[in-house]
C-alpha cells in the first residue's frame, strides 16, 4: 500500500492510498482535477471516504463518480452531504482492497464529522491538525474535547492524514502557549526545512503529536498554567483550558 497526499486548494490534502496495481481510495476529494491528474500516472479510484460536508472535502465528489460510476462512496449521516452513497456512524466497520477502516464520530468542527483509522492511519479531516485542531464551527468545548481524546488515544505509530498543510502556522500558536517544549521546538524546525524543499509535514506520528500539540495536552502542566496566566486565575477543569486554548488560537495572529 502507497499513501500519497495530493494538494488541492491553498492547503487542503486529498489522501490517497493505493495498491501496486493503482487502486485508490480517495479521503476527502474537495476537487476533482487532482484525483484526475493522478489518474493519468495509473491511479483508478474505488472508494471515497468523506469526513465532513464542508465544501473544500466533498466538492469532487459528483465528477469523479460520473468518471468512475463504480465508485464507492462513504460518508456520515448528513443532510449537508446530499448524495447518495453508503451512510457511516461511530463503530462502523467496513473493508476496502483488504484494509479494515473503523469509523470514530468526532463532532466539533462540525457537528456530523467522522474520522476513518485503520491499522497505522488515521484520516481526521479537520478534527486533529498537525499541532493544532480545527475551528469549532458546530461544536461545543467538551464535545471537540472529547473527540480530540478518542484520536489521542489510537496507538502512538499511528500516522495522522490531516486535511490541510497548516503545521508553520500552528506551530507559532504552540510555540506562544508552549515556549520550553524542547520536542515542539524541533517539530517547527523540521516542518520548515520541509515546506522549504516543498514537502508535506504529514502525516505524522501521533506519538509526536502527543508530545507537541497543546490540543493534545490540556492535561499537561505547561499548557495549564499558560492558560491560567491568560485567565488570571486557576482554570477549573481540562474543558476550559481546552475552550480557552481555542479561543486564544482563534485570535491569535502570528
Ligand atoms: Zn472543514
Ligand atoms: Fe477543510
Amino acid at each position: 500500500m502507497r499513501l500519497t497526499a495530493l494538494p488541492a486548494f491553498d492547503d487542503n490534502y486529498i489522501w490517497v492510498l493505493n495498491t501496486g496495481d493503482g487502486k485508490a481510495i480517495i479521503v476527502d476529494p474537495g476537487e476533482a482535477a487532482p484525483v484526475e491528474a493522478a489518474a493519468q500516472q495509473g491511479l483508478t479510484p474505488i472508494a471515497l471516504l468523506l469526513t465532513h460536508h464542508h465544501n473544500d472535502h466533498i466538492g469532487g465528489v459528483e465528477r469523479l463518480r460520473s468518471r468512475w460510476p463504480d465508485v464507492q462512496v462513504y460518508a456520515p449521516y448528513e443532510d449537508r452531504i446530499p448524495i447518495d452513497c453508503e451512510r457511516v456512524a461511530d463503530a462502523s466497520r467496513f473493508s476496502l482492497l483488504d484494509i479494515s477502516f473503523q469509523v470514530i464520530e468526532v463532532p466539533g468542527h462540525t457537528r456530523s464529522h467522522v474520522a476513518y483509522a485503520t491499522d497505522g492511519l488515521l484520516f481526521s479531516g479537520d478534527t486533529l491538525f498537525s499541532l493544532g485542531c480545527g475551528r469549532m464551527f458546530e461544536g461545543t468545548p467538551p464535545q471537540m474535547l472529547r473527540s480530540l481524546q478518542r484520536l489521542a488515544s489510537l496507538p502512538g505509530d499511528t500516522q495522522v492524514c490531516c486535511g490541510h498543510e497548516y503545521t508553520l502556522s500552528n506551530a507559532a500558536f504552540a510555540l506562544q502557549v508552549d515556549p520550553a517544549n524542547a520536542a515542539l521546538q524541533r517539530r517547527q524546525q523540521e516542518a520548515l526545512a520541509m515546506r522549504h524543499a516543498a514537502r508535506s509535514t504529514l502525516p505524522i506520528s501521533l506519538r509526536s503529536e502527543l508530545a507537541t500539540n497543546p490540543f493534545l495536552r490540556t492535561d499537561a502542566p505547561a499548557i495549564h498554567a499558560a492558560v491560567a496566566q491568560r485567565l488570571s486565575r486557576a482554570p477549573v477543569d481540562e474543558v476550559e483550558v481546552f475552550a480557552e486554548l481555542r479561543r486564544w488560537k482563534d485570535d491569535f495572529r502570528a
